[in-house]
């Protein structure tokens, strides 16, 4: 039998899979490692924590499922977007890795605008500079630690470090070097004039692949670490969103995707370049060969229900704890009991700000409409109503184009619960499914490497792999009676965005 190694290096742990080759995983196991914080808003990780924990997880995956070594005919990597690795001639790590989620580079965004142009800045690379990808952040050591800035050879990506480790071979897939800021996304290959204008080296850039192509094979030195056979060949992988993608089948023309995690994620596959003229949307390269996607990302949804069952659900963590039960199955049953639209109650989903549709780091959360009638169900079905409405919004900026969507695959947390895939069902007005593949992006890099190694097409062996286990169609007389609500969900944010801003700023003052 021969396997497929995925391996997905998240922002807290790195997860490794064994995928065999009818698509069956055949064991998973991950290892933590730490994040650094030395200052607030600062997000780091050190590239040789990757690299052990990695290694570690390898050994010990192998040791756990019997699988030996050289069974494994390839790897494959997916990995936290946008973080920055800088390494000098010597292939030693310069200084810490700033994360996607460190926000010390808001002037440098600034500065990578007037400089490059919003227009243009949209056109080539398909996106607006924010403060978690990885050119501000070369910009930001430029400016702040000009000696490292100096040192510095090759600029890479998270995974790509440790596929670096794992064959001595630098590179880079599309689909991850879409949010460099640095790639021109249309042409698949690295944007000279964005480079250029930024002043950054373009020697720094590693060699472009697509996702499932051959990017190098197994070092004796790295086969010995982790007990993978010497010659092991590893293809590029992609990003966590677009192995997240492919690892639920959205590889074809009119299939979305909705992650319901502590983020939201709305994805869509595109056949062709389409970036959203005003970039509410990313449109990045994706993980299959010669094709696009977009994305919106809510920044707390998931999430909203989770500040929400922590502060305000002392009676369902006492009953599951009781019960030895999951707290949201007794949220969600008390949701279920207030009817479509809470009694005339809305939530605002933006307790972290957000970015898809609103990027607006100051909005803020609220619930508006409460009335003495409203009980904690009430104000539990709006948080999950809210988180809807959100992640409908980032779905209705992708049908202004020429898409047309006709199946929503919903995973992550959230898609657990039938009763939230209905209301998503509802909301979107199309049908929900969920698939049997839960292992998310190391799933997908499994499937690149397979599509690599076997030289078989990312969607055929998805189509192959993937099943629907379950499927939700829209009730009409439900949709009928989300559509006011979700009007005046979308009418609140612009009304009240000055509002936010002051209080956040009185907040601040606090
Ligand atoms: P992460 O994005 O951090 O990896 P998950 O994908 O596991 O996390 O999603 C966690 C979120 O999913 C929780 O914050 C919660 O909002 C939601 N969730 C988890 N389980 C359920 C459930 N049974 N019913 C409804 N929502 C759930």
């Amino acid at each position: 039998m021969a396997y497929f190694l995925g391996i997905d290096l998240g922002t807290s742990a790195v997860k490794c899979i064994l995928v065999d080759d009818h698509g069956k995983v055949k064991a998973s196991r991950s290892e933590e490692y730490p994040l650094l914080q030395p200052h607030p808003g600062w997000a780091e990780q050190h590239p040789e924590d990757w690299w052990q924990a990695t290694s570690r997880c390898i050994r010990a995956l192998l040791e756990l499922s019997g699988v030996d070594g050289g069974e494994v005919a390839g790897v494959g990597l997916s990995g936290q977007m946008h973080g920055s690795v800088f390494l000098d001639a010597d292939r030693t790590v310069v200084r810490p890795a700033l994360l996607w989620c460190d926000q010390r580079t808001s002037r440098q965004c600034e500065w990578i605008e007037r400089t490059v142009g919003p227009e243009k800045l949209g056109e080539l690379t398909g996106n607006k500079a924010l403060t978690g990808f990885t050119a501000p952040k070369a910009v930001w050591l430029r400016e702040e630690e000009p000696e490292n800035y100096r040192r510095t050879a090759h600029l890479l990506l998270p995974k790509d470090y440790v596929r670096l480790q794992l064959t001595g071979a630098f590179g880079m897939d599309m689909a991850d070097a879409s949010g460099t800021l640095l790639l021109d996304v249309a042409g698949r290959r690295w944007s000279r004039e964005v480079v250029e204008k930024l002043g950054l080296p373009m020697e720094w850039l590693p060699p472009l692949y697509e996702s499932n192509e051959v990017a190098g094979q197994l070092t004796g030195e790295a086969a010995a670490r982790t007990g993978l056979r010497e010659g092991t060949p590893v293809v590029a992988g992609g990003g966590d969103q677009a192995c997240g993608a492919v690892g639920v089948g959205v590889v074809k023309p009119g299939i979305a995707s909705v992650a319901l995690g502590t983020s939201g994620v709305v994805f869509v596959h595109d056949e062709t370049y389409e970036p959203d003229p005003e970039r509410r949307l990313h449109a990045f390269c994706h993980g299959v060969p010669g094709k696009w996607h977009r994305m919106g990302v809510m920044l707390a949804a998931g999430g909203s229900l989770q500040w929400w069952k922590n502060h305000f659900a002392y009676e369902e963590l006492q009953l599951a704890a009781r019960d030895n039960r999951d707290v949201y199955e007794y949220l969600t049953e008390l949701a279920a009991e207030a009817p479509i639209g809470s009694e005339g109650l809305v939530f605002l989903p933006y307790l972290t700000g957000e970015r898809t549709p609103h990027p607006d780091p100051e909005a803020r959360g609220g619930f508006i409409g409460l009335n003495l009638r409203h009980t904690k169900a009430h104000l539990t079905r709006a948080v999950m109503e809210g988180i809807t409405f959100g992640l409908r919004d980032s779905l209705e900026l992708m049908k202004e184009s020429s898409v047309e969507i006709t199946e929503l695959r919903v995973n992550g947390g959230g898609a657990r619960s039938r009763f939230w895939r209905q209301m998503i069902a509802d909301v979107f007005g199309y049908p929900v499914v969920t698939v049997n593949s839960t292992d998310g992006p190391a799933y997908g890099a499994a499937v690149m490497a397979a599509s690599g190694v076997l030289k078989r097409d990312v969607s055929e062996l998805c189509e192959e792999w993937i099943q629907v286990v379950d499927r939700v169609e829209p009730n009409p007389d439900h949709q009928a009676r989300y559509e006011p609500y979700y009007a005046v969900y979308r009418s609140l944010y612009p009304i009240l965005k000055d509002s936010f801003h002051r209080l956040t700023g009185l907040a601040r003052q606090a």
